[in-house]
C-alpha cells in the first residue's frame, strides 16, 4: 500500500517537498511508486489549464514523477532503477574531421590501433542512424530534461542532427551541442532547430595557434561560420545562445584577449575561458596552461530561456499527444512490473556516482555508456548494452546494475562479480565526475522555465535538484 497520502485531499502544503522529505522513511520501490502515481494525479488536477496545454501537463508531470524515482533510487543506492535518465548524452556521429590529441579521433590512437597495441579506444566509425534517434525519443526523450548532443565525434557531421534536436526539443529538453565549427554545414538548418546551446571550441584566433591543437582545423572556415551563426540568429529570430569555448594551452595564451575583442565585434553572445585536461602523454609539446581571463564572458546576459517555449516546438508537442497521453496514463507501479525492477534493502549513506543515476549515453553505434568515459579494447565493459538488444531494458543491463552496487555494497558487488572476467569500468574509475547539472543544462535552472511557477514553489525546486545525500565520491 501507498505509505504518503496524495489524492484524497487537493493538499495546501507543498505535496512535492513532502514526497522528498519521505525518502528515506521507506525504500520500498512499490510503495513509492504508488505514491508518485497518485501525487501525479493530485499535481494534474492541480495544474487545472495554468500550463500551456494538457499535453504540456502531463508531459512536465510525468518529468517530475521521473524525477522523484530517479531521487529515490540514488538515495537508497538501489542497483536497479525505475525511472529513466533525466539527461541524455549522445554522440550524432562517432567520427571526427579533426584529430585532437587525448581524444579517441586522435593521430596518437589511430596510429596505435594501426600498430596492433593492445589498449585502444574500441570506438567503431559512422553516424547515428534516425531510426537509432527515433528509438532514444521512444523510450528516453519524454522522461528527461536534457539532451546534450556531444561526447567524442563531431555532432554536425551528421546532417541528421537539426532533426534530432528538433526530435529532443518538442518533448521540452533543454538541447545543447558542441562543434568545432570546422566544416561546411547547413547554418539555418541547425540555427531554426530550437537548439537552445552551441558551444564553439576554438582555441586560437589565427590559423597557426589554431591548429597545434584542434590539428586540421581551418580558422577562416571557423571565423566565417561563427558570422554566419550571429547572422542566421538574428534574421531567424532565434533564441540559439552562441558560446565560444577557448582551451587555454601555453601556445594559445596571447589570443585570448584577441577572441574576447573579435567575439564582442562579432555578436557572439558568450565566451567561455577554460583549463582542458591534461594531454602531453599524447604530445609533449601541447602544455594546459592559465589565462587571467578564465572564466565566463558573457555579453548577452539579458537573453534568457525566458520561460517562453517557441511556437513550433508547442506545435511539435501537440503532435506527440497521444503518446504523452499514453505515457501519462500508465502507472510507475506497472512500469515496475514491464521494466522487471526488483525490491531491494537500502543501502543509503555511502557515496555514489550520480551519472549512473541521472545520465545515460549512447553513441553512433547504438552502444549505451554510463557517462563521458571512452571505451578501450581492455575495457569495452564501459559500454553497459546496445539498443540492438532485443527486451533489454539497457537502464538495467548487468554491467549497469553491477556498477551501482559496487559503491552501495561492495560485498554484495564482488559475490556477484565473481568468477566473472569482466569488471566493471567503474570499479576502476580514474576520474568520477561531480554532478553534471551543475552548467548550462542545470536541471533548476530548466524546472524554473518549464514551470513557470505553476507547480513548483523554490523550496520545492530545492528539494528536487538539491541530492544532498546522493553524495558523489
Ligand atoms: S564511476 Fe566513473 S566510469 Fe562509472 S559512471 Fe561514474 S564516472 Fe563513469
Amino acid at each position: 500500500m501507498a505509505i504518503l497520502d496524495f489524492g484524497t485531499t487537493l493538499m495546501d502544503t507543498d505535496e512535492i517537498a513532502k514526497i522528498v522529505g519521505a525518502i528515506p522513511a521507506y525504500p520500498g520501490k512499490i510503495s513509492f511508486a504508488r505514491d508518485v502515481d497518485a501525487l501525479s494525479r493530485s499535481l494534474y488536477k492541480r495544474a487545472g489549464s495554468r500550463y500551456p496545454s494538457k499535453t504540456y501537463t502531463k508531459l512536465i508531470i510525468l518529468k517530475l514523477a521521473n524525477l522523484l524515482l530517479a531521487q529515490h533510487a540514488a538515495y537508497h543506492r538501489h542497483s536497479s532503477i525505475l525511472a529513466r535518465p533525466i539527461q541524455l548524452l549522445i554522440d550524432p556521429a562517432n567520427t571526427c574531421q579533426l584529430q585532437c590529441p587525448g581524444c579517441v579521433h586522435s593521430r596518437t590512437a589511430a596510429e596505435m590501433k594501426k600498430a596492433g597495441a593492445d589498449n585502444v579506444f574500441d570506438w567503431p566509425d559512422g553516424n547515428m542512424a534516425p531510426e537509432t534517434f527515433d528509438t532514444i525519443e521512444n523510450q528516453f526523450v519524454p522522461y528527461a530534461f536534457a539532451s546534450v548532443f556531444f561526447n567524442y565525434g563531431e555532432p554536425l557531421i551528421n546532417k541528421h542532427f537539426p532533426d534530432m534536436v528538433r526530435q529532443a526539443g518538442a518533448y521540452l529538453n533543454y538541447t545543447w551541442t558542441s562543434t568545432n565549427l570546422s566544416l561546411s554545414f547547413d547554418v539555418d538548418d541547425v540555427v531554426s532547430s530550437g537548439l537552445d546551446l552551441i558551444t564553439l571550441s576554438i582555441d586560437g584566433t589565427s590559423q597557426q595557434t589554431l591548429e597545434r591543437y584542434r590539428q586540421r582545423a581551418k580558422w577562416d572556415l571557423c571565423l566565417e561560420n561563427m558570422k554566419k551563426l550571429v547572422e542566421a540568429k538574428r534574421r531567424l529570430q532565434s533564441r540559439i545562445f552562441i558560446c565560444w569555448q577557448f582551451l587555454t594551452f601555453e601556445h594559445n595564451l596571447h589570443e585570448v584577449s584577441q577572441a574576447l575583442d573579435l567575439a564582442k565585434e562579432i555578436g557572439i553572445d558568450c565566451v567561455h575561458v577554460a583549463r582542458p585536461f591534461d594531454v602531453s602523454s599524447y604530445d609533449p609539446d601541447i602544455k594546459v596552461a592559465v589565462s587571467p581571463y578564465e572564466g565566463w564572458h558573457n555579453f548577452n546576459p539579458d537573453q534568457t530561456r525566458a520561460g517562453l517555449v517557441p511556437k513550433e516546438q508547442l506545435a511539435a508537442l501537440e503532435a506527440r499527444s497521444e503518446k504523452i497521453d499514453a505515457l501519462f496514463d500508465e502507472t510507475w507501479e506497472h512500469r515496475i512490473q514491464r521494466f522487471g525492477i526488483e525490491e531491494e534493502e537500502s543501502r543509503a549513506g555511502g557515496p555514489t556516482c550520480n551519472w549512473l543515476y541521472q545520465n545515460i549515453t549512447f553513441d553512433a553505434a547504438k552502444r549505451t555508456m554510463p557517462c563521458c568515459g571512452a571505451p578501450t579494447t581492455r575495457n569495452v565493459h564501459l559500454a553497459f548494452g546496445s539498443l540492438d538488444q532485443a527486451n533489454v531494458d539497457v537502464v538495467n543491463t548487468k554491467d549497469a546494475k553491477l556498477s551501482r552496487l559496487f559503491f552501495g555494497d561492495r560485498d554484495a558487488f564482488h559475490e556477484k562479480a565473481k568468477g566473472s572476467e569482466r569488471v566493471t569500468y567503474c570499479a576502476n574509475c580514474p576520474a568520477p565526475p561531480p554532478d553534471q547539472f551543475d552548467r548550462e543544462t542545470n536541471l533548476p535552472v530548466s524546472l524554473f522555465y518549464l514551470d513557470a511557477g505553476v507547480l513548483l514553489t523554490p523550496e520545492s525546486i530545492g528539494s528536487l535538484t538539491k541530492w544532498s545525500n546522493a553524495k558523489t565520491i
